[in-house]
């Protein structure tokens, strides 16, 4: 058992860690953060591969070039991250065909417009309906080509901006970076925790952060809160902050006692879980184009969403020969659950339809398991297009003692890196205006006394 401090942070992503230095800055510096992983940032992971540093989750800073800055960008720039442009509208100008024959453009850009057409006819079907118009609508046309398949993947698992105005765009602008820096995107975060915690030789060594601790009971009254890790021991305070992904929050591992009232476990139900993977391939000599606008490329396949999208490496780290594939959902789940070189086999059959049978073989892949990850399970919330509004309003709220952080509770910026960064400001302003409420509340009821 430890004394009871003022407040406990669970999870030491960027929500995580930004909600404890706003909590810090304010004057709470008896605060607790316990981490179940054995390392802060959460899904910001970089990892050794072939040398290099590469990032396993987050991998761009999107939104930037507009009318507000991006604060995630503001970060980057302050702590010297190198990044690089990225632009992938030009993918669908190199969608190859399955005997390794690039589409023509007329051809990707009539199949581009239809899928377009299709996904706005879908959104104003939707509308439709929630406005009680019940009027026979016409259906949007399922794809059924590889061409149209490849291109209903990029739009609704990649782009998604031309279906819906996506927030992060419009407030921040539509370009985006990828992070190429060895120290990888995760230096912001410790940029962010060096402010309030105490570092040596570039490690935080200060002891409010534990490692290896996986929360698995939290007892909320009134008057505080225990938190018990799988360890064995027990933590108390008057607050705390959860900062677990929706995944996690929708699994068994956290038990509440009392248990989670019906609204808040219906919300927490309702949203996606999103399941995107990169994975990294390496090679012993570059076979793929290079040059303006071929950083991203695709793959036709009559099963939708099999190894269709593609990046070169050359931009970030020239002469890298490293190549990424982008799974998302079933197919994630599917890759996860059979061994490495089996994905390698599909991979490089995939590679030799698009380039021919002199590919030489990867000589390592690098397979990052988001939905078998307890501590993850999966990459990003998706909000339902019906009924956001509550759904969101209803996963933010405070339960208790208890008050809720991290990417999924973003009205705005669900999913992304800014989107943690944001909230984990915005709930610890919160807990710090109910602090003050409790403080005054016992000044009050001092004077009866
Ligand atoms: P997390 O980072 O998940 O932090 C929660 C922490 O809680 C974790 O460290 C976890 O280990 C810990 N935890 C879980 N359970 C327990 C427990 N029981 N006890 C103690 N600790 C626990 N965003 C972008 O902006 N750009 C991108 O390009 C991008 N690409 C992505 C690609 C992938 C593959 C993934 C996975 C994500 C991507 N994202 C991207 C999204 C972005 O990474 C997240 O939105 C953001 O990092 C989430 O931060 P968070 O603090 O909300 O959650």
């Amino acid at each position: 058992s430890s004394s009871r401090c003022s407040v406990i942070i669970i999870g030491a992503g960027v929500s995580g860690i930004s909600a404890a230095k706003v909590l810090a800055e304010n004057g709470v510096d008896d605060l607790l953060i316990l981490e179940a992983s054995d390392r802060i940032g959460g899904r910001i992971r970089k990892e050794d591969f072939a040398g290099l540093s590469v990032e396993l989750g987050a991998g761009w800073i999107v939104g930037v070039g507009g009318k507000e800055s991006n604060p995630v960008w503001e970060l980057a720039c302050k702590s010297g991250l190198r990044t690089c442009f990225s632009d992938y509208s030009n993918a669908r100008f190199n969608i190859y065909d399955q005997n390794g024959k690039i589409f023509p453009s007329g051809l990707a850009a009539a199949s581009y417009s239809k899928a377009v057409d299709s996904a706005l006819q879908e959104l104003r079907n939707q509308e439709a309906k929630l406005c009680g118009h019940f009027t026979a609508s016409e259906p949007p046309s399922s794809p059924k080509t590889p061409i149209d398949l490849a291109i209903d993947f990029i739009l609704h698992d990649f782009e998604m901006a031309e279906v819906e105005p996506i927030s992060t765009y419009k407030d921040f602008g539509e370009r985006e970076f990828l992070v190429a820096d060895e120290r990888g995107y995760e230096f912001l975060l410790y940029k962010m925790a060096e402010s309030f915690l105490f570092t040596s030789e570039g490690k935080i060594v200060d002891s409010r952060l534990k490692l290896n601790k996986v929360v698995r009971d939290l007892q909320h009254s009134r008057n505080g809160v225990t938190v018990k890790t799988e360890d064995g021991c027990v933590y108390e305070a008057n607050y705390v902050i959860l900062s677990v992904s929706i995944g996690v929050l929708q699994s068994d591992l956290i038990s509440f006692c009392p248990p989670l009232p019906k609204w808040k476990m219906e919300a927490i139900m309702t949203l996606d879980v999103i399941v995107y993977t990169k994975i990294f391939l390496k090679f012993p000599s570059k076979f793929w184009a290079c040059g303006p606008g071929t950083e991203f490329f695709i793959y036709a396949h009559e099963r939708r969403g099999y190894y269709t999208f593609w990046q070169h490496m050359e931009n970030a780290y020239p002469g890298s020969n490293i190549l990424v594939v982008t799974l998302t959902n079933g197919e994630s789940k599917r890759v996860e659950a059979q061994s490495d070189e089996k994905t390698m086999e599909e991979a490089m059959g995939v590679l030799r339809d698009m380039f021919g049978p002199d590919v030489p073989n990867a000589t390592q892949i690098l397979v990052p398991r988001w939905w078998s990850n307890r501590f993850q399970r999966g990459s990003y919330s998706n909000y339902p297009i019906l009924g956001a509004k509550q759904t969101f309003a209803d996963i933010k709220a405070p339960v208790g003692p208890i008050f809720f952080t991290g990417e999924h509770t973003s009205e705005e910026y669900s999913g992304y890196v800014h989107g943690g960064y944001l909230t984990g400001i915005d709930t610890s302003k919160a807990l710090l205006e109910e602090m003050r409420g409790e403080g005054e509340r016992k000044e009050e009821s001092k004077k009866f006394l």
